[in-house]
């Protein structure tokens, strides 16, 4: 099975390569994506997810690097999983249920929930990246830094519509730019403030915006709002 974005809004890219460098927004979202998926795929057809295995596919399109989630069966004789994951049907379903659309889903209730019945901090306000309810288990434990669900969630959002916007507008985003802000801004002796609506810094000779990872440092290709915020 193999699932990759040929879509994507204007300003939002997860390339590979960036500058020249590698970049880890990308990858952490390939790969959130990936193991969220075989996550789901897991449950529904009632395997242990080590029967699955999860990897990315890096590929040149268009003059570009771009990654892809692949999904393979873990044994070689496999049962073919992966192959049923991978038909159309099969595969908008999953996308569906990690996303709570059009209905909600167990699964993805338990991602994005914030109190829980006794009003007590639920998922989506005690997981800052990543952690073993959402994404982390001993196979990937040597991915376990990068892991991010709200990188992973934002991926299925945009497989399954090309519109979906990437900002910091839903409500699982919403607070985890300003929590990061104020101390990276203290760090750097930064005087915190919001230029349309996004967190930034400024000190006597420059000013640095925080941006959702998932934005293109591509100066042709800027998220709308980002550029609203520079000009
Ligand atoms: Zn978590």
């Amino acid at each position: 099975m193999l699932l990759g974005i040929q879509q994507w809004p204007v300003g939002v890219s997860a390339e590979m390569l960036v500058g020249g460098e590698a970049n880890i927004a990308a990858r952490s979202a390939l790969y959130s994506f990936g193991f969220m998926l075989r996550r789901v795929a897991a449950v529904r057809l009632d395997i242990h997810e080590r029967e699955l295995k999860v990897g990315l596919r890096v590929l040149q399109l268009a003059g570009r690097v771009v990654g892809q989630v692949f999904m393979s069966d873990s044994l070689e004789r496999g049962a073919g999983y992966s192959s049923h994951i991978g038909t159309p049907a099969e595969m908008q379903s999953l996308l569906e249920s990690i996303c709570g659309l059009p209905q909600p889903s167990t699964f993805n209730d338990a991602l994005v929930l914030q109190q829980d019945a006794h009003g007590h901090d639920a998922h989506a306000r005690l997981c800052r990246t990543s952690c073993p309810d959402c994404l982390r288990d001993y196979s990937n434990l040597a991915y376990h830094n990068i892991l991010d669900w709200r990188l992973g969630l934002d991926m299925a959002r945009l497989a399954l519509d090309p519109a979906a916007p990437i900002d910091f507008t839903p409500a699982y985003w919403q607070g985890i730019s300003a929590a990061a802000a104020a101390p990276y801004f203290a760090a750097l002796n930064m005087t915190p403030m919001t230029i349309q609506g996004l967190n930034a810094g400024q000190s006597a000779t420059e000013v640095e915006i925080l941006i959702h990872p998932l934005w293109s440092l591509d100066p042709l290709n800027q998220h709308p709002q980002l550029q609203a915020a520079i000009s």
